[in-house]
C-alpha cells in the first residue's frame, strides 16, 4: 500500500514538473516559428526517458536461459507492437512525431547538422516513394521471424534478436554504461525491479556475440548515423510503423481515421511551397493536395508544416474535427 501511494506521489510530481515545463514553453516562447518545435523536443526527451524508465521498472522474472530471454522478448515486443499497431490506428503517427526514442535520435543529428551548418541532402521523389514501399517488404520480413521462425524453433530468436538493428548499438552505448547510476537511483526511489532488468536488457543485446555479428551491428549504427545526419530522418520513410495508418486509409469503412488530421484551406494557400521544402520525410501532399484533409501515411505528425505556413488558418490540425492549432501570419506579425 505505501509503495502504491509512494508511486502515485512521485507520478504526480513527475507529471507537474512536465505540465510546468510545457506551460513555460508556450508562455515565453515568443517565436512562432519554433514554439511547436521546442514544445516537442522538450516532450520526445521527457516521453524517452519515461519509456526506458517504463520498460527496465516492468515486472519480470528473468531465467537467464535462451528460453528465458525469448519468452520476455516475446511478451514485451507483443506488447509494444499492439500498443503502437492501436495508437497509430486512431491517432495517426502521433508516436512517431513526439514520442518515438528513435527519432529523437535522428532529430538531435539534425539539430547538430544544422549547427555545423552543414546543408542536408533530399532525396528523388521516386527513392522516396520506393523506400515507402519498402515498409511493407520490412513489415513482412520481420512478421515471419517474430511469428512463425521464433516460434517454431526458440534458437532462431538470436536472430531476431540480431535484427534490433540500429537500436542495440544505442542500448549498449547510452544505457548499459548507466547501470551503476540508474539502478541506485531507481531502488532509492521504489523501482526494485531496474537492477535486474539491466541484467535482461544486457544479456538481450549482449546474445550472439561473435566478433562477426558486432562489427555487423557497428557497420550498420555508423552507416545509419552518418546516413540519418545528411539526409532529415531517413530510417523513418521506410520504418514499418506507419504501414497501418496506410492500410487503414486505403478502406473506406476506416476513413475517418486518424483522429489527428492536418486540414488546408484551399483559398487560402499561395503555394508558396515552404510545407514541402520543411517537411523533415519529404511529404508533398500538404503542398500538393487541393483542400480538406491533406494527411498521408507517410507523414510523422511532427506538424513542421502547419507551424511554418506563413498564411493564417491555412492549415490546421483538427482532433476529431475541431481545430486546436492553425498556421499563423508570421511573416507580418504587425497585422495579426
Ligand atoms: S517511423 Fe519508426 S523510427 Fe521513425 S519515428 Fe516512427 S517509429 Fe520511430
Ligand atoms: S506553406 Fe501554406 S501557403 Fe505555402 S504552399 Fe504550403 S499550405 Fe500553401
Ligand atoms: S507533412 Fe507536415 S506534419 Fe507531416 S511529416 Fe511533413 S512536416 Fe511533419
Amino acid at each position: 500500500m505505501l509503495n502504491l501511494i509512494s508511486e502515485i506521489l512521485l507520478a504526480t510530481i513527475l507529471s507537474a514538473i512536465v505540465a510546468i515545463g510545457i506551460l513555460a514553453i508556450l508562455i515565453w516562447i515568443k517565436n512562432r516559428t519554433i514554439k511547436m518545435s521546442i514544445l516537442r523536443l522538450f516532450i520526445q526527451i521527457v516521453a524517452a526517458i519515461a519509456i526506458f524508465a517504463a520498460l527496465l521498472n516492468w515486472p519480470i522474472s528473468f531465467s537467464p536461459t535462451l528460453e528465458g530471454v525469448t519468452a520476455l522478448i516475446a511478451e514485451r515486443l507483443t506488447a509494444v507492437l499492439i500498443l503502437l499497431v492501436a495508437l497509430t490506428a486512431v491517432f495517426g503517427r502521433f508516436f512517431c512525431g513526439w514520442i518515438c526514442p528513435y527519432a529523437l535520435y535522428m532529430d538531435l543529428l539534425t539539430r547538430l547538422r544544422k549547427i555545423l551548418r552543414i546543408r542536408y541532402l533530399n532525396l528523388p521523389d521516386k527513392l522516396n516513394d520506393a523506400l515507402n514501399t519498402l515498409r511493407y517488404a520490412i513489415i513482412g520480413f520481420i512478421l515471419v521471424m517474430v511469428l512463425v521462425v521464433g516460434y517454431l524453433s526458440p534458437d532462431l530468436w538470436r536472430f531476431v534478436i540480431m535484427f534490433m538493428g540500429p537500436f542495440k548499438p544505442l542500448i549498449m552505448v547510452f544505457l548499459l554504461p548507466l547501470e551503476p547510476v540508474i539502478t541506485p537511483i531507481g531502488q532509492a526511489l521504489g523501482f526494485s525491479g531496474w537492477g535486474e532488468s539491466f541484467t535482461l536488457l544486457s544479456a538481450t543485446v549482449n546474445w550472439f556475440n561473435t566478433p562477426l555479428i558486432i562489427s555487423l551491428t557497428w557497420f550498420v549504427f555508423i552507416t545509419f548515423t552518418a546516413a540519418a545526419f545528411l539526409v532529415r530522418l531517413l530510417w523513418c520513410r521506410f520504418c514499418p510503423v506507419g504501414i497501418t495508418s496506410a492500410i487503414l486509409n486505403r478502406l473506406s469503412f476506416f476513413k475517418w481515421l486518424p483522429l489527428l488530421q492536418i486540414n488546408k484551406v484551399e483559398e487560402k494557400c499561395t503555394k508558396c511551397g515552404i510545407c514541402k521544402r520543411v517537411c523533415p520525410v519529404q511529404v508533398n501532399t500538404v503542398y500538393e493536395e487541393k483542400g480538406g484533409n491533406v494527411t498521408s501515411s507517410m507523414c510523422l505528425a511532427c506538424y513542421r508544416c502547419v507551424e511554418m505556413c506563413p498564411y493564417s488558418e491555412c492549415l490546421k490540425i483538427t482532433f476529431l474535427g475541431k481545430t486546436i492549432y492553425k498556421s499563423k501570419n508570421w511573416l507580418e506579425p504587425a497585422f495579426e
